[in-house]
């Protein structure tokens, strides 16, 4: 019998993974009716290929590391120059100026909201309800204190700091736009986090893994308003921006001028990383660099209209259908109420049972969740036309 212990912050977190109790109820319906077809709107994975200038860098890389005289073994713990420059170079697009140093290259933005929690002590964290899972788990697997910011219609999913948030030295996660109800902070209302930050000496930690998606004036950045390099870190990915789910590529901007306990959080992300990273693929990085060249953001935004055609297509559905929704615009993702008020799950079931379209339940996302639902944009086109056409059928 083992007498270790085990990290017992793991009892607090839901045993498992909201995408994992969908699989399993997807896994046993298709079982039972294995002829029926089943469309999946729920999952946030891309489903069009690569852009042909990453195929094309990617492939040149891949005979660059068959020749003795090119190859590469690890690669640098924060990505090669040329990739934090071409990072640098992409957030000039925005009017933001970085140095490269301040820009910590890895695979993957929900590797890096995990393990920033390492660098941080016993602070009061805040997180928006409903939000991408992944910052509550992890801050619950360190036995962190959370407390959430309720985002809801009356508030148009988009949480501001109020007169509740007495204390000091919190850690604030920001989504926008927001995984999973599409909304996104315009610049004065990040003003307001922001100014809160430095009122507080606070800290937050801003997802822009969407930021591809944005149309009209919402920041790309958060370093597009304002004080942000005094308190703010960002976390983006080309997952969603240029089809890199399989492929893996983020990033963390770390602001150089940002210090804490006496120490900059940029020589302590770096030290976890050389210490815990061994870096991303000579390949990969070169697919990214294109990625973000001035031709690969052309083609990569191409990618981003099809998919926001799809997000069109349902929005027009649910327009139709009277039914509330929000996102879809800036977003690959709809927020809607459940038609009849019904539950979260008890209309993921509806739709499976009746016309095998699966979509997430908000309350995966958290409490707020509750009575929503999220569809997404990424799938096929005629998969998405189908669903839809379905979806006119029955609700
Ligand atoms: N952040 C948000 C808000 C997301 O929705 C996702 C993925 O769905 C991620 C981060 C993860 O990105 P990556 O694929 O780079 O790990």
């Amino acid at each position: 019998m083992m007498k270790i212990k085990i990290n017992e912050n793991f009892k607090k977190i839901k045993p498992s993974y909201l995408f994992s109790d969908i699989g399993k109820k997807v896994r046993t319906f298709s079982s039972a009716h294995p002829d029926l077809k089943i469309i999946r709107l729920g999952i946030g994975d891309v489903t069009l290929p690569l852009s042909p200038c990453v195929i094309d860098a990617m492939t040149k890389a891949v005979a660059e590391m068959g020749e003795k005289s090119s190859f590469r073994g690890y690669a640098p713990e924060y990505g090669y120059d040329f990739l934090r420059e071409a990072i640098a170079r992409h957030y000039e697009r925005f009017g933001v100026s970085l140095s490269p140093e301040e820009i910590f290259v890895s695979d993957g933005a929900k590797s890096d909201l995990g393990n920033l929690v390492d660098i941080f002590g016993d602070n009061e964290i805040l997180i928006p309800d409903p939000v991408y899972p992944v910052y509550l788990d992890s801050n619950l697997m360190s036995g962190r204190r959370v407390r959430f910011l309720a985002a809801n219609a009356e508030n148009g999913f988009l949480p501001l700091p109020d007169e509740s948030l007495t204390g000091e030295g919190y850690i604030i996660y920001l989504c926008s736009p927001n995984n999973p109800t599409g909304a996104a902070y315009e610049k004065n209302e990040l003003a307001e986090w922001i100014s809160f930050a430095i009122k507080t000496g606070s800290l937050i930690i801003y997802d822009s893994a969407y930021e591809a998606y944005i149309q009209g004036s919402a920041p790309h950045s958060i370093y597009e308003v304002e004080g942000a390099k005094e308190c703010a870190i960002e976390v983006c990915s080309l997952s969603k921006t240029a089809g890199f789910t399989g492929t893996r590529c983020a990033w963390t901007v770390v602001p150089a001028g940002i210090t804490a306990g006496g120490l900059s959080l940029s020589a302590l992300w770096a030290r976890r990383q050389a210490t815990k990273y061994n870096g991303l693929p000579y390949v990969v990085q070169r697919g990214a660099e294109a990625a973000l060249s001035d031709e690969g953001r052309k083609q990569c935004m191409s990618l981003v209209a099809y998919y926001m055609e799809n997000a069109a297509l349902i929005a027009d559905l649910l327009k139709k259908k009277g039914i509330w929704f929000t996102g879809g615009r800036s977003s690959p993702y709809l927020w809607l109420k459940c038609p009849g008020g019904m539950g979260s799950w008890a209309f993921f079931d509806y739709l499976l049972e009746n016309i095998q379209v699966v979509g997430t339940p908000g309350e995966g996302f958290g409490e707020e969740g509750k009575g929503y639902f999220r569809l997404t944009a990424f799938g096929s086109r005629e998969d998405t036309e189908e669903a839809v056409h379905r979806m006119e059928a029955l609700l």
